[in-house]
C-alpha cells in the first residue's frame, strides 16, 4: 500500500522441490553461473537480471533472487522442479519436521498447496533414508473450496507430490471425525487456515499455480475429467479449463471477506473464533502428537491469542498439549530470532505462571513483512503432546 515498510525490496523466493530436483542440480542448471551472496542486502538491492542468489540459512532447499527476478517461463518452474514460494511460507512444513513414523499427516487447509508439497517433499527425503517397517507415510490434504482443491490436485501431481499426498477435494476439515477407524494413523497435522491476510505484501506474494508441461497434461486432462463432466480432451491439449497463463491464486483465501462497515475488531474475532475452532478440532485427533498453526496475519488476536486459547482450552488440559518450546524446534527455527508478542489488552484471560507465558511466546515465531529478512508478514507455532503433562495455566 506503499507506506515506508512495504517499500523496501521483496525478495523472489523460490524454493526447489527436492520431489523433482536437488539444489545441486538447480545450481548448476538454472541458476549456472550465479555467484552466491554472503547475505540478502545485495540480492534485495540488485537488479532482475543480476546474476545473484542467496542459499537461506534457516529453511533447506530454499534461495532468494533479485526481487524483479522472472523465472515464470524457466522450465524447472514449468516442471515443478521450482516453486515460488516465500520465505515464511515454508516454516509450517519444516517446524512440523515429519517422520516416517508419523504415518498419516493431515493438511488441513491445503489450497492451492504450497505446504503441502513442502510436507511431501520433507517426508520423501527422510523416508527414502529410512523407511520404517509397516505402511508408508500419507499426506491427507483437506481443502473446503471446490474451485481451490482442484488447484491443489493439479499442483500436488506437478510437484511430484501425488506418490504420498491424497488430496480430499472439496472437503471440511471441520467434517472429519478424529475418533473414526480412518483417523487413528494421524499422527501430525499442519493448520493454516483462512486468516485475514494482512501479513502479505502486495501482489508478488500471491501464488502462481504453474502450468504444466506437455509431459504432465494427461494429468491436468484427468483432473478436468473428474471435475467437470466433459467430453474427453485429447492427450496434451489444453481444455477449456486449463487456462492458458498461469493461475495466480492467492495463498490465503479469507474466510470472512472484508465488508462495508465490518469493523476490523468484529472481524478479527469472527476469523480467532473460526481459527481456534480449527485448532481445537485439530487436537482432538487421539493419536496425533504434533500440530503446527500458522496464519499470514499480523494481528494478535489470529495468532498468539489462537494459540493461548488453545493451550487454556479443555481439550489441551485433557490431552497434554503444550507448546513446542523454541530449544526444541527443529534447527532453522531455533535459530530464528523474532518470537512472539503480547498484547494484554487484547486478551481476555489472565496468567499466575508469567514463566509460562514466556516460554509459550518464546516458542511462537513472528515474521515481519518489510524488513531487510525479505519475508511477507506470518506467524507459525506448534503444539505438542507432552506425556509427562502437569495440569498448567490459568
Ligand atoms: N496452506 C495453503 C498453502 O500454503 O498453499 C494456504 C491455505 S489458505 C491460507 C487457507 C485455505 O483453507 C483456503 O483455501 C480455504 O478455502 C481453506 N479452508 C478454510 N476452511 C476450511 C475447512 N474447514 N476445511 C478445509 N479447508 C478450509
Amino acid at each position: 500500500n506503499g507506506s515506508p515498510a512495504e517499500s523496501i525490496q521483496h525478495p523472489r523466493w523460490v524454493r526447489i522441490n527436492a520431489l523433482r530436483t536437488s539444489l545441486d542440480t538447480q545450481l548448476s542448471t538454472t541458476f549456472v553461473g550465479y555467484n552466491k551472496a554472503d547475505d540478502l542486502a545485495p540480492v534485495l538491492s540488485a537488479s532482475g537480471s543480476s546474476k545473484l542468489l542467496y542459499l537461506d540459512p534457516h529453511i533447506p532447499n530454499l534461495i532468494a533472487l533479485p526481487p524483479r527476478a522472472d523465472f515464470a517461463k524457466s522450465p524447472a518452474y514449468l516442471a515443478g522442479q521450482i516453486i515460488f514460494q516465500d520465505k515464511a511460507s515454508c516454516f509450517p512444513a519444516y517446524l512440523l519436521d515429519v517422520q516416517p513414523e508419523d504415518e498419516d499427516i493431515i493438511d488441513a487447509c491445503a489450497a492451492p498447496g504450497n505446504k503441502t508439497t513442502h510436507l511431501s517433499a520433507i517426508l520423501s527425503e527422510r523416508v527414502d533414508s529410512g523407511m520404517p517397517k509397516g505402511r508408508a507415510p500419507k499426506i491427507f490434504a483437506y481443502e473446503k473450496d471446490k474451485r481451490r482443491s482442484i488447484i491443489l490436485d493439479k499442483m500436488v501431481k506437478i510437484a511430484g507430490a501425488d506418490k504420498n499426498v491424497r488430496v480430499k477435494v472439496a472437503k471440511d476439515f471441520l467434517a472429519t471425525k478424529p475418533d473414526s477407524l480412518e483417523m487413528e494413523h494421524v499422527r501430525a497435522l499442519l493448520l493454516d487456515p483462512s486468516c485475514s491476510g494482512s501479513g502479505i505484501v502486495g501482489r508478488d506474494d500471491s501464488v502462481k499455480v504453474y502450468l504444466p508441461d506437455p509431459k504432465s497434461a494427461e494429468a491436468t486432462n484427468t483432473l478436468s475429467r473428474k471435475s467437470k463432466k466433459r467430453k474427453r480432451p485429447k492427450a496434451g491439449v489444453e481444455t477449456p479449463e486449463t487456462p492458458a497463463t498461469p493461475l495466480e491464486v492467492e495463498e490465503s483465501a479469507p474466510e470472512i471477506a472484508a465488508q462495508d462497515g465490518t469493523e476490523l475488531k468484529d472481524r478479527l474475532k469472527a476469523l480467532s473464533t473460526f481459527q481456534l475452532h480449527l485448532l481445537t478440532h485439530a487436537m482432538r485427533f487421539p493419536n496425533a502428537r504434533k500440530i503446527t498453526y500458522s496464519t499470514c496475519s499480523i494481528h494478535f488476536e489470529e495468532n498468539e491469542g489462537v494459540v493461548f486459547g488453545a493451550l487454556t482450552s479443555p481439550i489441551a488440559k485433557e490431552r497434554g498439549w503444550k507448546i513446542l518450546l523454541r530449544d526444541e524446534q527443529v534447527d532453522g527455527m531455533r535459530k530464528w530470532e523474532k518470537r512472539g508478542i503480547w498484547e494484554e489488552d487484547k486478551f481476555d484471560g489472565g496468567f499466575s505462571k508469567e514463566k509460562w507465558k514466556a516460554d509459550v511466546l518464546d516458542g511462537c515465531i513472528r515474521c515481519e513483512k518489510g524488513t531487510e529478512e525479505g519475508t511477507m508478514g506470518f506467524f507459525a507455532a506448534a503444539l505438542v503432546r507432552d506425556s509427562t503433562f502437569e495440569a498448567a495455566e490459568p
